[in-house]
């Protein structure tokens, strides 16, 4: 259990790094991107009236009481983005910078990964105010069952199914599905994806889109004619994407000479020696790469682990990490975005003229999705697969689409954020066209 003081001192830690990241609207990039790709796309001007806004957004009231007897009310969100493609999909954050247009620029990106790699999904994402860090597990228990409540009326298996995101977990995800199954007055696994292996979970869930990582930056390798042995990895964020990215990388022979979390970073010219950090991290209280020591091991800022010497750097988390003040002292000539929104729209274009090969986070994190999907079709059948059969059918989709991107970006001569964009908003174009206006 984490003690208060520790907590305050993680709260300091993590104050001084938000002030250092500028912040911008999410949606106006999500918005910005699409316009562009609109107009690449020559997209019809009312598809494109469509896609510019939200299809439902849901704000609510969370009271909750806290330990200490007072109320107190959060502010929640879930926005649905797009349905056109099957039921929305899309996690939900416990975060104290949640925001409704954070929230709707997350909605649209999970329109656009779960087009990208094929999945019969639309896009949604949900959300808390809230600052987790300072709750104990009790609060966020009661928490996690008040906004379950509040947003019931319009999630469910075939309308709008949640997962975890930043701060929110498999027991979360069971929590949710609880209070909706007593509501509802019958088992309703479906509704979330995410959940624990004992309870509707799948098997690999927990890795997947960490995973995927690891699976489409080994094949950017490939087509780039680059030996894993011979690649730097730098990776910031150590938290479920970021862990098992590294893990990912090192198993396949790369060498990750950084990562970084909220504590700060780590840094070794020859390899970081990534089972011994994991069994730090494991053994931390908060999780935390805080403390690691070991022969050759340089301490290091998040602004040098973002701008140090490696051939492939990895944002893996929160949004809009790299940014005008930036972009132009990155020396990676390769990102492959984890989080979402790591980068910004300004920033990308700099990356761009400077000949950066940017993975985009639609595809490169879309492996968390995908297990969710294939989670999803076990609770509808009630059927659960080994492992093995769920990382196969994750390496099919997630191979299979990164090819796609990158010989539709090859052939069109743009980039595969692009490119990746363009097939995207192509697919859910097709099926609003499909449909019609009702
Ligand atoms: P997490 O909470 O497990 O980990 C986040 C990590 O980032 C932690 O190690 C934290 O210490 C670190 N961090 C936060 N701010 C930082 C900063 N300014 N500098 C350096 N490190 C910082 O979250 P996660 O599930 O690993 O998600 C990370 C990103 O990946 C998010 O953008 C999320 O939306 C995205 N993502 C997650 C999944 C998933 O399945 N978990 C799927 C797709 C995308």
């Amino acid at each position: 259990m984490v003690t208060k003081p520790e907590r305050d001192a993680q709260t300091r830690v993590v104050d001084a790094v938000a002030a250092e990241t500028p912040r911008h609207s999410l949606w106006e990039t999500a918005l910005a991107q699409l316009d562009d790709v609109a107009m690449r796309l020559q997209l019809d001007p009312g598809i494109h009236a469509i896609l510019r806004q939200p299809e439902r957004e849901l704000t609510v009231a969370v009271p909750v009481v806290m330990d200490d007897g007072q109320i107190k009310v959060f502010s929640g969100y879930r926005v649905q983005h797009s349905s056109a493609r099957g039921p929305c999909k899309g996690g939900i954050r416990y975060h104290p910078d949640v925001d409704l247009n954070e929230v709707k620029a997350l909605a649209a990106l999970m329109t656009w990964k779960c087009a990208v790699v094929g999945i019969p999904y639309g896009g949604a994402k949900g959300g808390v105010r809230c600052d987790p860090r300072q709750m104990s597990e009790a609060e966020l228990y009661r928490l996690t069952r008040r906004f379950t409540t509040a947003i019931l009326p319009i999630i469910g298996s075939r309308r709008d199914i949640p997962a975890p995101d930043v701060n929110t977990n498999p027991q979360i995800m069971a929590w949710m599905v609880d209070t909706a199954s007593i509501i509802k007055g019958e088992t309703t696994l479906d509704i979330v994806t995410g959940k624990p292996v004992g309870l509707g979970g799948s098997q690999g869930r927990k890795e997947a889109t960490g995973r995927g990582v690891a699976l489409v930056t080994g094949e950017l390798l490939k087509r780039l004619q680059r030996e894993p042995s011979g690649t730097r990895v730098a990776v910031q964020g150590y938290g479920n994407v970021g862990s098992e990215t590294a893990t990912g990388l090192y198993a396949m022979g790369c060498r990750v000479v950084a990562v970084s979390d909220i504590s700060g970073g780590l840094y070794c010219g020859d390899g970081l020696d990534i089972p011994d950090i994991n069994r730090h991290v494991a053994a931390h209280p908060q999780r935390l790469l805080q403390g690691y020591t070991a022969p050759g091991v340089q301490q290091i800022t998040n602004r040098d682990l973002l701008t140090c010497d490696a051939d492939v750097l990895i944002p893996a988390a929160l949004e809009h990490q790299i940014h005008i003040g930036n972009a132009a002292e990155i020396r990676a000539p390769i990102i492959v975005e984890a989080a979402n929104g790591p980068t910004t729209h300004e920033a990308d274009e700099i990356l761009n003229s400077r000949g950066v090969i940017v993975v985009p986070d639609i595809l490169a994190n879309a492996g968390g999705v995908v297990v969710s999907y294939l989670e999803w079709v076990q609770d509808l059948q009630a059927l659960f697969w080994e492992e093995e059969e769920v990382n196969g059918r994750l390496c099919t989709i997630m191979t299979n689409s990164f090819r796609e991107v990158w010989d539709f970006a090859q052939q069109k001569e743009v980039s595969l954020r692009l490119g990746a964009y363009m097939l995207a908003v192509a697919r859910v174009a097709a099926a609003i066209r499909l449909r019609g206006i009702f």
